[in-house]
């Protein structure tokens, strides 16, 4: 790909900017593949049916793959054992750890969240008992950020699909936030020839604009002393630097650096008004794509929102059903409420977080467990993907080709197994329900996440 001088001239005040090296490797044509394992679900490398090639260097769970495998037709992404995610912006590890007790139990935002890239990744770094609230504003994206934080199985994980502006009343809610804010997208111009098609001065004035009014509308929500982390894929220092000048100014924050290794060949870059501290990646330096990322914590105070008691809008299961559903969990103790008949399972600081979110539109909280017909549970797709799915309940392997038929939701014939609620396996990780009847079986992957590209 050829960049015009009309776009890379506008970035040669960006810090660390090289044009030469820049153009470059966007005309090598080059491509780099990486992915994300979800340690809750894959222990085994040897599992992946490709090969990786080397680690990526800032995350523990980061792979640089040999080539780009066919991920549609792989039924390990589909049952959430692996990310497909580009590996600079997986230096969002380095931010949590850095700075944040991550084995405490923490409340999370991550206001910007589809697809799910970061949200699966932060899942992934926190502890179970902390919860993370993963918010999307566009309607459709949301609906793919919960497939992804579905697929990826954490319990402790709660979708919603709100303006920025909708946290402005949580006070004090959140320990930590992150904004992977909506921008110009120039970082991805060598995976995505659209990016550099669409990109213009006014568009990246339009983001900077954008993204100071976001960060601006959720700042009362975070704690103080609480942690703001703010990424973009843009080199624009007008979306980067500037704004961390803007969030240091007007909102009353200090940067927060973070140790790095110099052999990762990211660049330090200082705002130019306060000297905050930001991480710029350029692929002519290193393995992955164009991403910014600067870390801020919050010094001005935040009146605690006042804790009135609302009453939940949900009913509590009724504890007579208790064990029904227990029996679905490999642990004890998960509280059941219940909301427009369909059970949902959640931890302690999981309950306590939905009842302080409750003017928000809550797209999906815990684990669904399904609905209660009679006395029998009639199980959500939600908890066969679940980390949390008993290992005790039928279950039957299915070879790739049925994997891929089941995934396409097609009828699979299964040997003689057990009637009832089975979960289909691949390689022994759940991709979801079937329920074998007397002369068929019947396939309950959801209609709309099922494969329709042809092999
Ligand atoms: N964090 C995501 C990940 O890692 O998969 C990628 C986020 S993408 C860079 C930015 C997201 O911000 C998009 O999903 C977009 O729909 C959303 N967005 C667009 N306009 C927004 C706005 N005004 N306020 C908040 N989010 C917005």
């Amino acid at each position: 790909m050829i960049i015009s001088p009309s776009i890379y001239r506008a970035f040669e005040n960006a810090p660390g900017f090289d044009a030469d090296a820049f153009c470059g490797v966007h005309a090598s044509g080059e491509q780099i593949s990486s992915i994300r394992i979800n340690p809750a679900k894959l222990n085994d490398l040897s599992d992946l049916g490709f090969s990786v090639e080397s680690p990526v260097p800032w995350c523990k769970s980061g792979w640089y793959l040999e080539e780009r495998p066919f991920y549609t037709f792989d039924p390990l992404l589909h049952a959430g054992a692996y990310y497909v995610q580009e590996a600079s912006s997986m230096f969002l590890e380095q931010a949590l750890k850095q700075t944040l007790d991550c084995s405490a139990p923490l409340r999370v935002l991550d206001l910007c969240a589809a697809p799910g890239g970061k949200s699966t990744h932060i899942q992934s770094v926190l502890s179970p008992d902390s919860v993370l609230v993963c918010n999307e504003v566009i309607r459709s994206r949301a609906a793919i950020l919960e497939e992804n934080i579905t697929k990826w199985g954490g319990a402790n994980v709660i979708v919603t699909n709100n303006d920025p502006r909708d946290f402005s009343r949580l006070t004090g809610l959140f320990d930590a936030m992150v904004v992977d804010a909506p921008c110009s997208g120039s970082g991805m111009f060598r995976k995505d020839a659209s990016a550099a098609e669409n990109w213009s001065a006014d568009l990246v004035t339009l983001c900077s604009q954008r993204q100071q009014r976001i960060i601006a509308d959720i700042w009362p929500s975070l704690k103080e002393d609480g942690i703001l982390i703010y990424a973009t894929c843009s080199y624009s220092i007008e979306e980067d630097e500037m704004i961390a000048d803007f969030i240091m100014e007007e909102l009353g924050a200090e940067s927060f650096p973070l140790s790095i290794d110099s052999n990762w060949n990211i660049v330090i870059s200082n705002s130019p008004k306060y000297n905050a501290t930001g991480y710029r990646f350029y692929p002519d330096k290193l393995k992955g794509e164009g991403f910014f990322l600067a870390v801020f914590k919050k010094t001005s105070g935040t009146e605690k929102s006042s804790k009135k008691s609302v009453r939940p809008k949900w009913e509590t299961v009724p504890k007579i059903n208790y064990k029904v559903l227990e029996r679905w969990l490999s642990v004890k103790g998960m509280r059941f409420i219940s909301i427009n008949d369909s059970i949902l399972a959640l931890t302690e600081q999981m309950e306590e977080t939905l009842v302080q979110l409750q003017s928000l539109y809550i797209k999906r909280a815990g684990i669904t467990m399904g609905k209660i017909a009679g006395k029998e549970l009639i199980p959500d797709h939600s908890l066969a993907l679940s980390t949390l799915v008993s290992p005790h309940l039928s279950s039957i392997e299915l070879d790739r080709d049925l994997a891929l038929q089941y995934l396409r939701k097609e009828e699979i014939r299964v040997g003689d197994i057990p009637k009832g609620w089975t979960i289909a396996c691949y390689k022994n990780h759940p991709l979801g329900w079937i329920k074998v009847l007397p002369n068929r079986t019947n396939n309950y992957y959801p209609k709309e996440w099922r494969i329709l590209k042809p092999a």
